[in-house]
């Protein structure tokens, strides 16, 4: 059978004679016809059915949901419809058959349905009939294709990794899998390819890519997921600026292609510690200004206490300028912003409005008239203007108030949502301290080679060590991020012994990977995009489950098939597991 698409047909097929198959999306009865509409994949369409159809009965007691075939003649309608391709028309039915009747749904299927989240999720493939989740995926199958394509004329070559392997090493906790025929060993799922790109690389293949599944066992948040996919792409006898020419072609053509965008190449870099100074966030959304500024200079002689400290402290007093919209802030809104920057660990949260010629707020009293002056002259503060300050730490003060910035761009509606800034953010220090572990640990993973410059820096100023590593930013959203890899042995051996590893230790944990690069290594680098992030910021979505079609919930279980689930004691026992607590049911 040949399937027509419903929005195929309008005015211009008046008189002709269609076959529809489709869903009944809403039935009425009104003036003794019976209007259906019917939809598929594509839209919805108009049927009628007249009362001497010897069908009306039929037509009369179908149920929503139900699938029908429904054969009949174009006509033009006599009320049209604006709001849909096909309202110009309708179809009058002269054969009806009835594939399947549906019973009592769980929920209204509509893209304004108040039915809860877990519900839909309990009847995924219900909600999948939504016209807005079947265009999330109708619109991620078309990037897929366009980053196939693009592969593809590329020359680079596609190729799959496996799903059962040992750990890598990117940081994550793994989802492990029992081994049957090796009793107390498991394999992991990949939370990425990156070790066997990098050994594809070793293996000559010299331009790969993959759209891989990955999978990390993780806290979950709205935009997480604990199976997820990345546009894998690892290349040889190439440095960062390959790499990124090579992705900024790869977004070039999915803006084109999937928005009608023209992006203006080179996008933009931007130096972490840039980012992290005027954003107070390694992936900054540039679709508004509000950069963070810094007071220091201005309080380096302050007699206010707190600023004092923490200026002797080495620490930063910070602030951003929420334009004219003083008036908009009342005591107890502000109380609010204070308490949202509190849970970024920022202390307290000062504040001045300008009005009138005159400041007023809560460091007014404590802040001299020549402070005042050169906050109004550096910051630009004009009439109506909000100074909201936080004076801490110099990692807590950015956070918070990068945190606080977006808030604010958010309530105040400076976003415009389609509008898309895409920069690269890039020379990520090597290492970052933890404090849980009380040493250093990779900023990326062990195999991320440090900038030429900084060699000599791995072992002893590892603070001041900075990687070949980049991350693509789109509104800011971390949709992807890769790194130059290190190929020389004896510089991975120092990665090693600065991460604290001995070489044995290193050879026990990466001991194969290891071996692969004493047998000639190319240079390479490469990078992962997140599919299901891309895919979100191309249909405007902040929910990654809108683009997933069998999505799991925050607590990694699947409403729909519900897993994970509990198993036979036969399959354990083949497995010789043990359980020794059931976990709730
Ligand atoms: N494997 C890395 C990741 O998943 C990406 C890369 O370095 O290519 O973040």
């Amino acid at each position: 059978m040949k399937k027509c698409n419903n929005v195929e047909f309008n005015i211009n097929n008046v008189g002709q004679t269609v076959e529809l198959c489709g869903w009944v999306s809403k039935k009425r009865n009104l003036g003794g016809l019976v209007f259906i509409d019917l939809r598929d994949r594509s839209g919805i369409i108009q049927l009628v059915v007249r009362p001497e159809n010897k069908f009306y009965e039929l037509a009369s007691s179908l149920k929503t949901e139900s699938v029908i075939k429904a054969t009949g003649e174009v006509v033009e309608r006599e009320s049209k419809n604006s709001k849909i391709p096909t309202g110009e028309i309708e179809v009058i039915v002269t054969d009806l058959v009835l594939e399947s009747m549906a019973g009592d749904l769980p929920f209204e299927i509509s893209d304004d349905t108040t039915a809860l989240e877990d519900t839909r999720l309990k009847y995924r493939y219900l909600d999948l009939r939504r016209p807005t989740l079947k265009s999330n995926l109708m619109v991620r199958s078309k990037l897929m294709n366009v980053i196939r394509n693009f592969f593809y004329e590329e020359e680079f070559v596609e190729v799959e990794t496996p799903v059962l392997c040992k750990s890598t090493p990117e940081g994550a906790r793994d989802y492990l899998v029992p081994s049957r025929v090796n009793h107390g060993k498991f394999y992991a799922l990949p939370q990425s390819p990156q070790i066997f790109k990098q050994l594809l690389m070793i293996g000559g293949m010299e331009k790969y890519y993959q759209i891989a599944k990955c999978f990390r066992d993780e806290d979950l948040r709205a935009d997480r997921q604990p199976e997820f996919t990345q546009v894998d792409v690892e290349m040889s006898f190439v440095d960062e600026d390959d790499v990124i020419s090579t992705t900024e072609r790869l977004l070039a053509k999915v803006f084109k292609e999937m928005k009608g965008i023209e992006l203006s190449l080179p996008l933009q870099r931007m130096k972490y510690v840039d980012a992290i100074r005027d954003y107070g966030s390694d992936k900054p959304d540039l679709r508004f200004g509000m950069k963070i500024q810094s007071l220091n200079d201005i309080f380096k002689n302050t007699e206010f206490t707190v600023f004092q400290n923490v200026l002797n402290a080495n620490g930063e007093v910070g602030c951003i300028v929420g334009k004219n919209c003083a008036d908009k802030y009342s005591r107890k809104e502000i109380d609010k912003l204070t308490e949202y920057v509190k849970t970024y660990r920022a202390s307290g949260l000062a504040w001045l409005k300008y009005s009138e010629g005159e400041f007023s707020g809560s460091i007014r009293k404590v802040v001299t008239e020549e402070e005042l002056h050169a906050m109004k002259e550096q910051l630009e503060i004009e009439e109506n203007d909000l100074i909201l300050i936080v004076a801490d730490k110099y990692n807590v003060t950015k956070t918070a108030l990068g945190e606080l910035r977006i808030k604010l761009a958010r309530d105040l509606d400076l976003i415009d949502k389609n509008d898309y800034k895409l920069l690269w953010v890039v020379d990520f220090p090597s290492f970052e301290y933890s404090e849980e572990e009380g040493r250093f640990m990779a900023c990326h993973h062990p195999f991320t080679a440090p900038k030429d410059e900084d060699i000599d820096k791995l072992l002893n100023d590892k603070a001041n060590c900075y990687s070949k590593a980049y991350d693509i930013v789109i509104n800011g959203y971390e949709a992807g991020g890769g790194s130059i890899r290190i190929h020389q042995a004896d510089v991975q051996a120092k990665m090693f012994e600065a991460l604290g590893f001995t070489l044995e230790q290193a050879k026990e944990k990466f001991g194969f990977f290891l071996e692969a690069f004493n047998y000639g290594t190319p240079p390479h680098g490469g990078l992962a995009l997140g599919l299901d992030r891309l895919t979100m910021l191309l249909v405007g979505t902040e929910n990654i489950r809108d683009v997933i079609a069998f999505p799991k919930t925050a607590s990694a279980s699947c409403l729909m098939s519900e897993c994970p689930n509990l198993v036979d004691d036969k399959q354990l026992q083949e497995l010789g597991i043990n359980i020794t607590e059931k976990g709730q049911k």
